[in-house]
């Protein structure tokens, strides 16, 4: 299974599919992350908050896969933003992963009402010219988070991970990182499993296509462009998901999907969201 890579704005290519391990327990991860890279997975998309970096480092290490074959993703969470603390959160990130190069970090939140987000991009920012790490970038941001970033600091963010699946297509804030040189990682691309995955319309273009719910509506994000990063701990969903690049959508399809828009979250909203 070949998955496409996109360019960031760095020029770093990462696999436009990953593999998400959000509640995951730290026990069970190990076996879900080898199982992802058994399969073909390349990219693990873990946080600091997840407390299963050490599961994804053991897999990893266990896996023989080449360093340079694999992209990992960690994330600085809200407690510990701030310019020192987001450096020791990266190096506690790097110890519990087992690795001396990240390929992304990640602010988890904006987290406005702690207004630490710009000392934290410094941070990574620091991190990325001492070549720690590949690229940075942000998650959850909205465009006037970005747009202090842009006023204030040198780098722009490589990608802006945000809640994005057919119920909340995020148009406007994707045309927006479209026009900045920003990718758009969507994370609950499944809307955690929720009812999309036995929506009529879905199902429906599966059957004709041979395809489960899940494949669809995975094929539907690469098809927009984004990049990608179920999660699942089932082994035959962990496999299904990865199997996305042998069919394609048709324009009917896609719009079809695009009307099952209802702009409801299932995440917080990341104007307020700001739990330590
Ligand atoms: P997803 O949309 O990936 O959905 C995961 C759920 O869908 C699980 O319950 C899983 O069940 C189920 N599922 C997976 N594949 C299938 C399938 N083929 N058929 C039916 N059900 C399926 O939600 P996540 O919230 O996990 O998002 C993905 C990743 O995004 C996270 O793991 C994390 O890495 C990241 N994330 C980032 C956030 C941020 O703030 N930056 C917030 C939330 C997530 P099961 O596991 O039982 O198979």
């Amino acid at each position: 299974m070949t998955v496409p890579a996109l360019a960031m704005n760095n020029g770093v290519q990462i696999p436009q599919l990953g593999f998400g391990v959000f509640l995951v327990p730290d026990t069970e991860t190990k076996a879900a992350v080898q199982t992802a890279l058994e399969a073909g997975y390349r990219h693990i998309d873990t946080a600091k908050l997840y407390q299963n970096e050490a599961g994804v480092g053991a897999a990893i290490a266990e896996s023989g896969i080449p360093r340079d074959e694999l992209f990992v993703t960690t994330k600085v969470w809200n407690s510990e933003q701030g310019f020192d603390p987001a450096i020791a959160s990266f190096e506690a990130s790097m110890d519990r992963l087992g690795l001396d190069l990240l390929d992304l970090l990640l602010i988890h939140w904006p987290a406005p009402d702690l207004n630490r987000y710009v000392d934290t991009w410094r941070a990574l920012e620091k991190l990325y010219a001492e070549g720690r790490v590949r690229a940075i970038g942000v998650s959850n941001f909205q465009p006037a988070h970005l747009q202090r970033l842009f006023d204030e600091t040198s780098v722009v963010p490589a990608i802006n991970q945000i809640e994005l699946h057919p119920l909340l297509p995020q148009s406007e804030l994707r045309a927006f990182h479209a026009e900045h040189g920003i990718l758009t990682e969507a994370w609950a691309p499944l809307a955690q499993g929720g009812s999309v995955l036995t929506d009529p319309v879905i199902a429906q273009i599966g059957e004709r296509l041979g395809k489960s719910p899940a494949q669809v509506i995975l094929r539907w994000h690469i098809e927009l462009g984004n990049v990608v990063i179920p999660k699942s701990v089932t082994p035959s969903r962990i496999r299904e998901n990865l199997d996305v690049f042998d069919f394609e959508l048709t324009a009917e399809d896609r719009s079809a999907i695009d009307g099952l828009e209802t702009g409801d979250r299932i995440g917080p909203d990341p104007d307020t969201f700001s739990r330590v």
